[in-house]
């Protein structure tokens, strides 16, 4: 690769997150480059279904459709969902939401991730002043007063006013800004697949919680579900190995048989679970969004949506920033960015930190103050209604992007 010429923002990662704030920040009349080193799935055969979905809330589709992107996703297949029941399997009561409860017709849609990010390359790609370097791998970072600069592994250089970190939970760029990141590991690991179960889904996402972690149904076209099952990684280890059929049966117990007999399942694999978070999303002329800020237990399905959020708020404030013809790697700018977003972060990784924790207890006496939580909230129509909205993405001080008005305009 030969040497690149200068851009205004290079966005490191073109996973979901990286490549909507691609889209975003190119919407918006800024330069921008997108560096990936593995180029993403474009066409597949219409009878496969990826391994890895996502649920997103209509705040991800308000901001996707605005950008312009959901529409190719439409084209590929998403999957709406009206209905989610979650419950105990040792103790009673239930809790089940409906989108109509909070006015909207669905509480949101299960959408595969190669589909979401095949859709926002297809678009970055019409973007004038996009620009895509794949496969590119950055390896180092060096900064000066004057920009930024990414060191690709083939040893060509990127100059930038601003770097953003989108490259996963695992990331270099991070490593690279020097910024520290806290954490644990919950020694799980979620299995996940494609099973046919033998009675209809009815477009309801289920979530039963075992003794080990929760069993989700995640339903997708043509009756299949998507299946995200958390368990302690030797037991893992132990339903990756079953034959398909031992398998399938140990699944139909597991699910309580709430979706009947499982019938088909396709490849299967697995992914640790953790809890990690970045101890600051900002430094001199870089910023951390997505996977890369943090990651956390897929239990409530939050992690792409808030991705998507820290994405639709950077591209808000830099545009505003622009249009007022201020520096978009200012310290101000910056700090603006991580003060937004890490508060409502940390909010849902706590939340969700807490909910593992406390479905993680056997104590009979704590599995039925749950078993009685549970019930009080599901015959407290505001307390439901706010569960609800919450997981749909209504809440708080959202982008504008996440209201469907675009953050390129004042
Ligand atoms: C089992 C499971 C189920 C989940 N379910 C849900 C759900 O229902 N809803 C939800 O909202 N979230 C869910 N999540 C979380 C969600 O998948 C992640 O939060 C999301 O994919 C993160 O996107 P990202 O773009 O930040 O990172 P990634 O998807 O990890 O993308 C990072 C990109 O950076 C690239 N990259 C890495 N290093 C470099 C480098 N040095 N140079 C160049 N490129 C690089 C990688 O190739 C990759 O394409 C789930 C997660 C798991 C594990």
């Amino acid at each position: 690769m030969t040497e690149r010429s200068d851009c205004e923002v290079a966005v490191v990662g073109g996973g979901m997150v990286g490549t909507a704030l691609a889209c975003a920040l190119a919407r918006g009349g800024i330069h921008v480059a997108l560096l990936e080193s593995r180029a993403p799935e474009r066409a597949w055969p219409s009878d496969t279904v990826d391994l890895r979905v996502s649920a997103l809330t209509h705040a991800s589709q308000k901001m996707l459709t605005t950008i312009g992107a959901w529409s190719g996703m439409e084209q590929r297949g998403v999957s709406p969902y009206r209905f989610m029941r979650v419950w105990d399997a040792d103790y009673p009561g239930e809790l089940s939401f409906d989108g109509a409860d909070v006015g909207g017709d669905i509480l949101g849609h299960i959408v595969e991730n190669r589909v979401t990010v095949a859709a926002l390359w297809d678009l970055l790609e019409t973007l004038p002043g996009a620009d895509v370097a794949c496969p590119a791998q950055v390896v180092d970072l060096q900064r000066s007063e004057h920009d930024a600069t990414l060191v690709l592994e083939d040893g060509s250089r990127l100059s930038a006013d601003l770097i953003v970190a989108a490259d996963g939970k695992a990331s270099r760029l991070r490593e690279l800004a020097g910024i520290d990141i806290t954490g644990w590991s919950y020694g799980q690991s979620a299995l996940v697949a494609t099973v046919q179960p033998g009675r209809w889904h009815e477009e309801t996402a289920y979530q039963r919680f075992l003794s080990e972690g929760p069993l989700a149904f995640l339903p997708l076209r043509d009756g299949a579900c998507s299946i995200v099952w958390s368990c302690s990684l030797e037991s893992t280890k132990k339903n990756l190995a079953m034959d398909d059929e031992t398998f399938l049966r140990a699944l139909t117990e597991a699910s309580g048989g709430i979706l009947g007999t499982m019938e088909r399942v396709g490849p299967r694999a697995a992914f640790p679970l953790g809890l990690q978070f970045a101890r600051k999303y900002t430094d001199d002329r870089v910023a951390l969004v997505g996977d890369a800020a943090h990651a956390m237990h897929p239990l409530a399905g939050q992690g792409a949506n808030m991705g998507l959020l820290d994405a639709a708020a950077l591209a808000e404030v830099i545009c505003q920033a622009r249009s007022q013809g201020r520096p978009i790697f200012s310290r101000h700018v910056l700090r603006r960015y991580e003060r937004w977003r890490k508060g409502d972060n940390f909010a849902m990784l706590g939340g969700m930190d807490a909910l593992k924790r406390m479905y993680g207890v056997s104590f009979a006496p704590w599995g039925h103050l749950r078993s009685t939580g549970m019930r009080c909230i599901d015959k407290t129509p505001p307390l439901k209604n706010f569960f609800t909205r919450y997981a749909m993405g209504i809440r708080g001080d959202l982008p504008k992007l996440a209201y469907g008005v675009p953050c390129w305009r004042s």
